[in-house]
């Protein structure tokens, strides 16, 4: 995959992440104070809540990641392996855009 199509692929999931991240903290603003239900609907709420946190929680540490692989290819070492420096290989880039490890690295962590 070309470093330009690579990139264009990155800041489209950066955007898409950082909506739903604007949509989990919605959501638990929203339900966050909600004192006048009975009982059962709070223990609903409050798994839901955990779910969305939970959700909260992957979507950033995606973002981190996919904002890790933006830096690397703005430096140009995009495709270099951050642990041992080798080639990252394309097919892996194609299937793991945002990685910033070779199959190997990633294999031992
Ligand atoms: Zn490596």
């Amino acid at each position: 995959m070309a470093t330009l199509d690579r990139k264009t692929l990155l800041e489209g999931l950066r955007t898409e992440l950082q909506e739903r991240i604007q949509c989990y903290e919605d959501h638990q603003h929203r339900t966050s104070g909600a004192l006048d239900k009975d009982i059962e609907d709070q223990a609903l709420e409050v798994q839901n809540d955990e779910v969305v946190e939970r959700l909260d929680d992957e979507a950033r540490t995606e973002l981190a990641q996919v904002e890790r692989a933006l830096a690397r290819i703005d430096a140009q070492v995009g495709d270099r392996c951050e642990e041992c420096g080798d080639p990252i290989a394309p097919g892996r880039l194609e299937v793991l855009p945002y990685t910033t490890h070779c199959k190997d690295c990633a294999d031992l962590q």
